[in-house]
Parts: C-alpha cells; structure tokens; sequence
C-alpha cells in the first residue's frame, strides 16, 4: 500500500478482496500498449484457424503473438475452441497473465506458458502450445523426438521434455501459474519447442508463420518418425550439421509460400 491510496479506495479493495477471496480483486488491470498492427491481428486469427484445419490444435490449445507496439505484452484469445477464433476475441495480457480488459470473459487457464516464454525469450515473437496425439509418445518414453526430414530442422538442435512431476510434484497436468510458466521456459531454454509429458508441447517463433510452420512439421515429422520405426532396422536421421546448414540457408524459407496457401484455405483471404 502506498500513500497515494485513499482510505475509500482502500476500504473498496478490502471489501473485493472478501467477496472474490483473491488478492486479484486488488490488482489494477495492465494498461493497453496501444492498438496491435492490424496486419498481426490478421495473421494470428489465422494462425487459430490454420492449426485446427492442420489437425494441431482440436478444441484445445491456443497460438499468441508479442504486441508489436510493446516487448512486455502478448496477444491471445479469450477460452475458445481454436476454429472460432476471430478478432474480436483477442485480448492483451501482460507477462503474468492478466488482461488488459477481458470484458468477464473466460481466459485460457495455461495462458502462463506463453506470458513467461515470452518474459525468458526476447527473440521470441509467436507461442503455439498444442495436444497433437503424434506428439505424445515421445513424451512419455525414452525415445527422443528427433529430426527425420529436411522440413524439421528446427529440431536439430534437440527436444528437451518438462515434466511438470519434478517440480511440482502430482498436479492437475496443467501449466496453470507463472510458476509453472517459468519451469517450463526453464526448459525449453534456448531450443524452439519443447515437450511436455503426457500432456503436449510448446513451440516458439521469430514469427507467427514460424511457430505455426514448426508447429505443423514437428507434428508431421512425429507421425514419420513413428513409422520409421515400426518400420524396425537402422534409421538414419538428419546430422545435427545437416540441419543447422538448413537453418542457415533460410529455414523452410520463412514458410511464405505454405502460409499463403494454409491462410488462403483457412479465412479465404
Ligand atoms: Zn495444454
């Protein structure tokens, strides 16, 4: 409490803070960074929709940008099934999760994952956290999801896994706090996506064609991997050399020529 506080704001906080049972009630919301360039608002409704027509994202999961116009602020949707996203539904947060203005709408509870993400990575400019079932398997054995073909790359590097158990002990699976948002930003460190076990993965971008294309090609490359060695004998991956000359070159060549065709079957425009 400071002394710029009066006694009758003060009194009006108490009386939230007994009715919510939240010191929440008493945190005044963050303010606006101003209007988001349309073109990125464009672009992340359709990252929504290009990852549900994808097969990434079902009813769950969700795809952030960082505010063009401020460092310390991303932009999500508010709790909505990912195909019926549209600009209407974005909403502002500052790193710890709290909304500019939410208007009492729902908000997606692992909304943490990306404000601490972004709060660890200043290089990173989109998040995509999804349940892709080709995922999974290699988040729950000790075979490692590693690179099968010239479109994964991005994952010659490695592919750390969370696993929410170490330090947290038995939870509900969800990366629901910024305790949790920031163990798994711990652990993602400065790879472009890691696993979590029994439950998904977070993919991280310079762009949102970025994370979206990763998110797509590591989902694909999954389900190769997995016939690869159903498939049984030797299997011969990309090296780790092979796959940073790649990104050198110009990785998947910033995924313009897909975008355009994802964005064109997924809004029509
Ligand atoms: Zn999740």
């Amino acid at each position: 409490m400071t002394t710029t506080i009066t006694r009758r704001s003060f009194l009006a906080g108490s009386v939230l803070l007994s009715i919510e049972g939240t010191l929440l009630a008493q945190q005044p919301a963050p303010t606006s960074a101003g209007v988001a360039d349309p073109a990125l608002i464009e672009n992340l409704v359709a990252a929504y929709r290009i990852l549900a027509q994808q097969g990434v994202l079902d009813g769950f999961g969700h795809v952030s940008a960082r505010h063009n116009r401020a460092a310390n602020r991303f932009i999500m949707s508010r709790s909505l099934a990912p195909e019926l996203v549209t600009a209407a539904d974005l909403i502002e947060f500052d790193f710890e999760g709290n909304p500019v203005d939410a208007k009492g709408r729902a908000l997606y509870s692992e909304r943490f994952i990306h404000g601490e993400i972004y709060r660890a990575r200043p290089d990173v400019r989109a998040v995509v956290h999804n349940h892709a079932p080709s995922l999974i398997p290699f988040s729950v054995t000790t075979v490692p999801l590693r690179p099968m073909y010239h479109m994964a790359s991005f994952i010659g590097n490695g592919v750390p896994i969370f696993d929410i158990r170490k330090s947290f002990g038995m939870t509900d699976m969800l990366v629901s706090d910024s305790a949790k948002g920031k163990a798994l930003a711990q652990v993602l460190a400065d790879k472009n996506c890691v696993l979590m076990r029994g439950h998904g993965v977070a993919v991280v971008g310079p762009t949102i064609q970025h994370a979206v294309g990763r998110s797509i090609y590591l989902e694909v490359n999954a389900r190769v991997q997995s016939q690869a060695m159903a498939l049984g004998g030797n299997i011969t991956y990309l090296d780790p050399q092979e796959a940073q000359k790649m990104m050198d070159a110009g990785e998947n060549r910033g995924y313009e020529r897909p975008w355009e065709l994802w964005k064109a079957k997924a809004t029509g425009k």
